[in-house]
């Protein structure tokens, strides 16, 4: 598919679980984007210049001025702001930050310094999305059932940080759930009331119940084992939509619905990141975080069995 030389130079920054499955991949296949560098403390990526300090990077390589961020949330903000300092465009891993500020400094930034800044939704990206969109603008919808239910230890091996302050636990996922809703939804929603399971030995949630306006319903459970659930189950004045396996599937009144060929969600981010700096634009939504941040404030907490790897 790469073809010479109209490829613009992009560097990854944390390789690690989702950098190995899905970054690299979607790089090296792509049409527009030459993986010129990586920064990583001790990950790399075979036949790629390697940094281990971010700092010598910006300085010895001015020439790559795309940088995609697929650290954890944490370490991300002093990273993307560093980025944005030097004047480089970036690309962010879901959630975009730990908190909502935090991405708000860093659109202020970018368009202080006239570069792009991307907050990528990869689930927006799932082969049902834009159809089950498209079917819902000319629906009501009289409610929402999400089902997101996967095993912690098969998604998330050993990752502490997903249960450190600012790791969001379950949310995690669901926040994949939620930028979903957030699109495919022709009116907004907001949180009304939730439930968060906390295992009495770490700071986010293994398990969530959400509450929203619309008659909008989430379930969300980090101990599933055996079968994994990602399913949006939308009622409408015309009948069932349901999107199936994280949104790779569309179902129509039960009825499995054929889907047009789809690059998959990593390269289709790529190219919406590629579009996004040709046409010196930024994408920030902080909708999906928004439902998070909501749930974080008026939660129920209830203390569950401790939890570990
Ligand atoms: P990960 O493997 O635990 O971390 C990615 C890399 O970031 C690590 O290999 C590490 O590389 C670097 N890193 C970790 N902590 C750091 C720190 N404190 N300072 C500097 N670098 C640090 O995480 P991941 O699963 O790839 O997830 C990264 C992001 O992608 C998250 O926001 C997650 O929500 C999102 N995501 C994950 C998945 C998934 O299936 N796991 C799917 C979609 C999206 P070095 O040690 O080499 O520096």
């Amino acid at each position: 598919m790469a073809h010479g030389t109209s490829l613009r130079k992009i560097a990854l920054v944390g390789i690690g679980k989702i950098a190995r499955d899905q970054h690299v991949p979607a790089l090296r296949a792509s049409p527009d984007w030459e993986l010129a560098a990586t920064v990583s403390r001790s990950g790399t990526v075979e036949g790629v210049e390697a940094h281990r300090d971010f700092d010598a990077f910006l300085a010895a390589r001015p020439d790559i001025e795309v940088i995609s961020l697929c650290l954890p949330p944490q370490p991300r903000f002093d990273y993307a702001r560093k980025a944005l300092m030097a004047r480089r465009h970036v690309m962010l891993e879901k959630p975009p930050g730990q908190t909502l500020a935090e991405v708000q400094a860093l659109q202020r930034l970018a368009a202080t310094q006239g570069v792009t800044l991307y907050t990528s939704w990869h689930s927006r990206m799932a082969a049902g999305v834009a159809a089950a969109k498209s079917r819902l603008v000319e629906r009501v919808v009289q409610g929402v059932r999400i089902t997101w239910k996967e095993d912690v230890r098969k998604w998330h091996p050993g990752q502490d940080w997903v249960f450190e302050p600012g790791g969001m636990g379950v949310m995690d996922p669901g926040i994949n759930a939620l930028s979903i809703l957030t699109e495919i939804l022709p009116e907004p929603v907001h949180l009304v009331s939730a439930e968060l399971e906390f295992p009495e030995n770490r700071d986010t949630p293994i398990a969530a119940r959400l509450d929203f306006t619309g008659n909008v319903g989430a379930v969300f459970d980090w101990r599933q084992e055996g079968p994994q659930s990602w399913d949006i189950e939308i009622e409408t004045n015309k009948g069932a939509i349901a999107l199936r396996d994280g949104g790779a599937r569309l179902e129509l009144d039960g009825t499995p619905a054929p889907l047009p060929e789809h690059p998959g969600e990593y390269p289709a981010l790529y190219a919406r990141m590629a579009e996004l700096v040709a046409k010196g634009e930024s994408d920030v939504d902080l909708a999906p975080m928004i439902h998070v941040a909501d749930a974080m404030t008026l939660g129920r907490r209830l203390r569950v069995a401790p939890f570990e790897f």
